[in-house]
């Protein structure tokens, strides 16, 4: 089966007709007073992964956080596997298997490596057909990131900022998530992590996982992603296939 078939034919709400596994619609965000997002829609399906491009300050960010449940103040629609998630605290949107991984690596520095990962440890999750996602474990994590395999007991706080950044991804797949949102993934490591992050990006993939990352990087995006949504000022002013994106 085409994996990237499947996901439009999942049964829908009733509402509309095609149900991708993250369906933002009209969403709007604010800090404070200051009106952050203003109408961001986008969809991302099975086996699919979504760039969110834009610039500093563009707000993408505050998408991921808002669909993730980490702003205070929404309004719109965000619904994952075809039921709503807007408006419900962050770890049931977790629990839903919606998983985050923030700009600012929240590793526990005074944890090992194996430690760090048995945190974020769920139980195994089914996609909405019944068919079994994917099983992470620790193992299967450290296949997928030989460095980490490499240092099972380093101390958290003892890594490189490169290696952290893999942590925290490995920590969020041991979530067992459908979806992940990552939140600029090449920024800020060297060039060896950039290329280890596109490879994993491309086996989540495989997995049939839906991933939307924001991103700066257009070779990075170029390289990882099937298409781009490009924020300005919390709009999109643009979403189409990567491929046909040279200027954002
Ligand atoms: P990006 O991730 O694209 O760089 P952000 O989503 O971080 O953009 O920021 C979008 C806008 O929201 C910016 O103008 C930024 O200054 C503002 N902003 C971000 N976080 C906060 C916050 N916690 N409080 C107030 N304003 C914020
Ligand atoms: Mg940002």
């Amino acid at each position: 089966m085409n994996k990237n078939d499947s996901y439009q034919r999942l049964p829908g709400n009733g509402k509309s007709p095609e149900t991708s596994l993250l369906q933002v619609e009209d969403l709007n965000a604010w800090y404070g007073a200051a009106h952050i997002l203003h109408g961001v829609s986008l969809t991302v399906g099975r086996g699919e992964v979504v760039a969110l491009m834009g610039r500093n300050g563009a707000g993408k960010s505050t998408t991921l956080k808002s669909i993730a449940g980490l702003v205070d103040r929404t309004q719109g629609s965000v619904r994952f596997q075809g039921r709503r998630i807007d408006g419900q605290p962050p770890y049931r949107i977790a629990r839903a298997g919606l998983g985050y991984v923030p700009e600012d690596r929240r590793i526990f520095t005074d944890l090992t490596v194996r430690e760090n990962l048995e945190v974020g440890r769920q139980p195994p999750r089914r996609w909405q057909d019944g068919q079994s996602v994917p099983l992470w474990t620790p193992e299967r994590l450290f296949a997928l990131f030989p460095n980490l395999g490499e240092m099972p007991d380093r101390l958290g706080g003892r890594m490189s900022g490169g290696e952290q950044q893999m942590l925290t991804v490995a920590r969020t797949l041991m979530g067992q998530p459908c979806l992940v949102l990552l939140d600029e993934p090449s920024e800020g490591v060297a060039p060896l992590i950039v290329q280890q992050m596109a490879r994993t990006i491309s086996e989540l993939k495989a997995q049939g996982l839906g991933i939307l990352l924001s991103e700066q990087n257009l070779p990075f995006a170029q390289a990882v992603a099937d298409r781009a949504c490009v924020l300005e000022q919390g709009r999109i002013v643009h979403t189409g296939p990567m491929a046909g994106l040279t200027v954002f």
